[in-house]
């Protein structure tokens, strides 16, 4: 059985309880390895570590440039051993390794980028209303930073914090999902191989309670950026007030996918597919209510029906299989009372509705892709988060309604409009309140371009050029070019 130990102040070390928890495989449900179970002893060596870091000693003498250089060398390493890391993944969440190996063969975009923007984050020179000073202003980074990562993706989801924040010039002490710790673990061992001094990153595993609670009110943190459910997110941020510490908050989402009875219907179903059934639904950004205008409801339905039915289930890590198992058993579970919920409302149920016993899914943990007509907005199953394969079908008339229902939700992450129209486009793209709206296509994303949520679904942005200044904070520097000092009782 294989163990993983974490990683404190350049040495992989054992939790200071000496205990391990276990890792499950979710394809088969048994335990494939073991993960040292840190709790806030473990968190304050590490914060300290990080804290000595960033205070003193090598990289607080780099240059913005030197930096820079070894965030892309991560970037590097992790292309080199992208294989191997994608299929750590898999083992942990049970995800596709098609889409897997897609996602870390992406992952060192955001260290080249960030790498490169190291260098180029200037101050500005103020124009000031008064003679006699010469203003100007720096960015400096902001301090240890705190990234906790959810269980879906955790190499992208991590690289969307560490990148920008290694590029900033902060400290990172990462917490990994208790789930899916394996592949963080793994690759630590690149960050030490590309040279980053001791101490600038660490990890430590274990439970949100144990390790994810004292890390989010540590004293030395400066900064949490996170990426979980609504429900943690808005705990961390309660913590992190209390010391004001910044935040940058990644959650869920509840994402309207909205098709136009002027849509091409082909590409429109796929997307609605993708939205939905790709990841098994397990993505924050799933497009799980689908919006159909009234026309074209039924010719709709009978072809998405028809894809779905196609869908190959089983073995994760065969590049034939279309739908894979839930990460985690309480998420199975959860997903199923969701099930529940929808029939109690008065649903109808279009396809799937349970798990899967398909011989092709022995003991993992599987449902069925499941479609509910019928829904209307004010259903449970219309207004809170699955997290799994699970579509609610809402009919709409116009695109006042439609904008409406779209918008009568407390998540505002993604959203999808299908239209030939471009001004119907344009102007869909204006009402909705969603952080990314995506027109005839869904689910695409890129290093360069910002990634976050309205309302409930989080604060900030992670990616493209902004995500550097969440991690950096402004001083203004007067300097006294010959102004007279003046009464000194008055402001200047
Ligand atoms: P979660 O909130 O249960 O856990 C996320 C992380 O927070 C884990 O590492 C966990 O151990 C830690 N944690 C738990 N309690 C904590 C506490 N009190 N203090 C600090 N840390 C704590 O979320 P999850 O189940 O791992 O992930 C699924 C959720 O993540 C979904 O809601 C999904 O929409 C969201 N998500 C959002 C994005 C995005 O970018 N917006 C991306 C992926 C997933």
């Amino acid at each position: 059985m294989q163990k993983f130990k974490m990683y404190i102040d350049g040495e992989f070390v054992e939790a200071a309880s000496g205990k391990y928890f276990d890792s499950y495989y979710p394809f088969t449900g048994k335990v494939w390895s073991q993960v040292a179970e840190g709790g806030p002893e473990d968190v304050d060596r590490a914060v300290k570590a990080a804290h000595r870091a960033f205070t003193s000693g090598d990289w607080a003498e780099l240059t913005a440039s030197q930096r820079g250089m070894l965030v892309h060398r991560l970037g590097d390493l992790i292309a080199r051993d992208a294989k191997k890391l994608a299929e750590m993944e898999v083992q942990d969440n049970g995800k596709l390794i098609a889409e897997m190996q897609g996602q870390v063969n992406y992952v060192p975009q955001w260290y080249y980028y960030f790498g490169g923007l190291a260098d180029k984050i200037e101050g500005s020179v103020i124009p000031l209303d008064k003679k006699g000073y010469f203003n100007f202003t720096r960015h400096e980074p902001i301090g240890v930073v705190a990234a906790i990562t959810a269980w879906n993706s955790p190499l992208l989801l991590l690289a969307w914090k560490l990148a920008p924040a290694l590029a900033a010039g902060c400290t990172v002490v990462i917490k990994p999902s208790e789930f899916t710790s394996a592949s963080t673990l793994e690759f630590v061992k690149l960050v030490e191989e590309a040279g980053f001094p001791k101490g600038v990153v660490n990890v430590v595993t274990g439970f949100g309670k144990d390790v994810g609670a004292p890390l989010t009110s540590h004293p030395l943190v400066r900064k949490v950026a996170f990426t979980g459910s609504d429900a943690t997110g808005r705990a961390i941020n309660e913590v992190a007030a209390k010391t004001f510490k910044r935040v940058t908050l990644e959650l869920g989402g509840k994402s309207p996918n909205i098709v136009f009875d002027d849509a091409n219907l082909e590409d429109a179903v796929n997307g609605a597919v993708s939205g939905i059934f790709a990841a098994t639904g397990q993505t924050c950004i799933a497009g799980s209510r689908l919006l159909l205008q009234e026309s074209i409801h039924d010719e709709f339905m009978d072809r998405l029906l028809a894809l779905a039915k196609t869908a190959k289930m089983g073995n994760p890590m065969s590049m034939e299989t279309q739908v894979g198992p839930v990460t985690t058993r309480p998420q199975y579970d959860k997903i199923l009372s969701y099930i529940d919920i929808a029939k109690t409302e008065g649903a109808n149920l279009a396809l799937g509705g349970g798990p899967a016993t398909r011989p092709e899914c022995g003991d993992g943990w599987f449902v069925e892709p499941t479609v509910f007509t019928g829904v209307t907005n004010d259903m449970r199953i219309a207004q809170e988060e699955v997290f799994g394969p699970v579509l609610s079908v809402i009919k709409f008339k116009d695109e006042d309604e439609a904008s409406r229902i779209a918008n009568d939700i407390r998540f505002g992450l993604g959203s999808g409009v299908w239209t030939s129209d471009i001004g119907r486009a344009i102007r869909m793209s204006e009402k909705i309140q969603a952080g990314t709206v995506w027109v005839n296509t869904y689910r695409a994303v890129s290093y360069m371009s910002p990634f976050g949520g309205y309302k409930d679904s989080g604060i900030g942005r992670e990616s493209g050029i902004e995500a550097i200044y969440q991690y950096l904070q402004t001083k203004s520097v007067w300097i006294n070019t010959g102004a007279k000092t003046g009464n000194p009782f008055v402001l200047k």
